[in-house]
């Protein structure tokens, strides 16, 4: 199978998931997750016409945006899914369409700093650890209410919604109630008294599980193997 053949695959089954819970398309962005995979892979994605590019490692992500953007070709919004750490701030800032891995408040302190250097306002999710696990990074769920109105208060930083990463599972389902429990987090912070808009985004679902978080309510999955096939 060739990457135009596995993105035509992952987009049907992600219109299949949103119909059978009553959501567009339109609702569920795919971020194509890009770490490990070279400058032609990236492109056969693009060329396929994925839009948004999540990175890992900001020194891969500033080599691979050069590269994309020295051809010319492509419009891409990059968003920055793995852990951040605040030195690392000033070579994504400007130059990100969200990053989704925010669990402290120095970092997005840091990233206010050079937003408002940049004069814009930065997009950001708050990574949650949902299963509470020991080895992950992200902020406890008890802890993102607190987290979240901090973060409300930097006028350069847009809080845009929650990511999770639940446990490594062979099965899909296993993910449901990690997904379900971020969903609900997120209702919970609105009525709250959070805006909607702050809440407005569910980075949630990878190669494993990004149908059963689509049923969950994502609004961003973030897929590297079912598009790019296994990593070496
Ligand atoms: C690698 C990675 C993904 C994609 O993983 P796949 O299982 O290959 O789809 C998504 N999100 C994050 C944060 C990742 O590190």
């Amino acid at each position: 199978m060739t990457i135009s053949d596995r993105v035509q695959a992952v987009r049907e089954r992600l219109a299949a998931a949103g119909e059978r819970c009553g959501r567009s398309p339109a609702d569920v962005v795919l971020i194509a997750a890009t770490k490990t995979r070279s400058p032609e892979e990236v492109s056969a994605v693009l060329e396929s016409g994925v839009t948004e590019l999540g990175e890992n490692y900001v020194q891969e992500l500033v080599t691979k945006r050069a590269a994309i953007d020295r051809l010319g070709q492509f419009s891409v919004s990059w968003h920055v899914i793995g852990h951040l750490q605040r030195n690392k701030v000033k070579y994504v800032v400007p130059g990100m369409a969200l990053i989704h891995s925010v669990d402290n408040l120095p970092l997005a302190q840091e990233i206010e700093k050079r937003a408002a250097q940049a004069d814009l306002r930065q997009p950001v999710l708050l990574e949650v650890n949902i299963a509470g696990e020991d080895s992950k990074t992200g902020i406890e769920p008890a802890q993102v209410a607190e987290l979240a109105e901090a973060v409300m208060a930097l006028g350069h930083v847009d809080l845009q919604g929650l990511m999770c990463m639940p446990p490594y599972s062979d099965s899909p389902e296993d993910s449901r109630p990690h997904f379900r429990a971020l969903a609900a987090l997120a209702e919970r912070l609105v009525r709250g008294g959070l805006p909607r808009e702050a809440m407005r985004h569910l980075s949630m679902g990878m190669s494993g599980d990004y149908e059963v978080a689509v049923e969950e309510g994502a609004t961003l999955v973030r897929l590297g193997t079912v598009l790019f096939g296994p990593r070496t």
